[in-house]
């Protein structure tokens, strides 16, 4: 049974912003000792803007921006919408349809432009080797900025690079610092590269990082947390995001986040307010002392 101080926490968290799916969650999160949060669409807004675009000398720049977009417009990643919406504004001509079509999560997408193979996404996927040195190695030197760097690859090698830049939530520096406070340590999970990952996390003022994740290996990496730590939550919005969801001591949902992330998580975020965690953490403190 739910005790009353608990039942009186919920509803007024639910007032304020903040859906805990039962007492036993809200007295985990006052002994939480580190929180891991995603980064696209949770520390930062989620809408990456293409800022740079970067062709091969032999191919020009609307050749390129079409056949990238003809690619990616058969993606449902982030990264995509943002590429094929960037491209729209910079050419008149429809899209076409590539053959062989694939989308691979948490490394990019492929197909066929009028008989030649096209690949679009990180390092690892079109070749990490060619991939820095084009250009002299204007990837990384972008990818220091913070910016996700999206490799292009067609049959002669690198054709350019696309990057794309990614705001920072108004609320991510307060809601992180609040944490600190609390004596929680903040990490930051992300798919993007280890300069990507490196200024975020300075511009959000997390403690740590782990970049080059996996849907896969955010779960291992919440499991040694955990191990390390003990409590330890999860914030996230995305598909990708709800195995670390369910596998985190507390799993935490942005609430504009996917339908799949706002089920398996035990919190939510109403109104995407990650400030929100650290007043649920000082609540639950001062319950557990009451109920104590
Ligand atoms: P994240 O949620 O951190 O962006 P993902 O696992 O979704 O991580 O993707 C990891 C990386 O794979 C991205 O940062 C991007 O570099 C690359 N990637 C994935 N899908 C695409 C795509 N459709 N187009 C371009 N790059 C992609
Ligand atoms: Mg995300």
């Amino acid at each position: 049974s739910i005790m009353p101080a608990t039942l009186s926490a919920i509803s007024n968290g639910a007032r304020h912003g903040i859906l805990v799916k039962g007492g036993v969650h809200l007295e985990n999160l006052g002994s939480l000792q580190a929180i891991a949060l995603d980064k696209t669409g949770t520390l930062t807004k989620g809408k990456p803007e293409v800022t740079d675009v970067v062709v091969r000398e032999d191919l020009l720049e609307a050749d390129f921006l079409f056949t990238v977009a003809s690619v990616e417009n058969y993606s449902n990643h982030p990264l995509a919408a943002s590429i094929v919406r960037y491209a729209k504004s910079k050419i008149d001509k429809q899209l076409i349809k590539p053959e062989n079509m694939e989308d691979i999560s948490g490394y990019g997408v492929q197909g066929m432009i009028n008989g030649d193979l096209w690949q679009a996404g990180r390092a690892e996927f079109v070749g990490s080797l060619e991939s820095e040195q084009f250009q002299n190695g204007i990837g990384p030197k972008l990818a220091e900025q913070g910016k996700t760097v999206v490799y292009v690859k067609d049959e002669q090698g690198i054709a350019g690079i696309m990057t794309l830049k990614d705001v920072v939530r108004d609320t991510t520096i307060a809601a992180i610092d609040a944490l600190r406070k609390e004596g929680i340590r903040t990490v930051m999970l992300t798919g993007d590269g280890e300069k990507t990952a490196k200024a975020i996390a300075a511009e959000s003022h997390i403690d740590m990082y782990i970049s080059g994740c996996l849907p896969e290996t955010k779960v291992d990496e919440i499991k040694k947390l955990m191990e390390q730590f003990g409590t330890v939550a999860m914030v996230g919005d995305g598909i990708n995001d709800a195995p670390a969801l369910a596998t985190a001591s507390i799993g935490i949902a942005m609430g504009e986040g996917t339908d799949v992330a706002l089920e398996t998580a035990d919190v939510v975020l109403m109104k995407n307010d990650l400030p929100r965690i650290a007043e649920a953490v000082k609540l639950s403190k001062k319950m557990n002392r009451i109920i104590k």
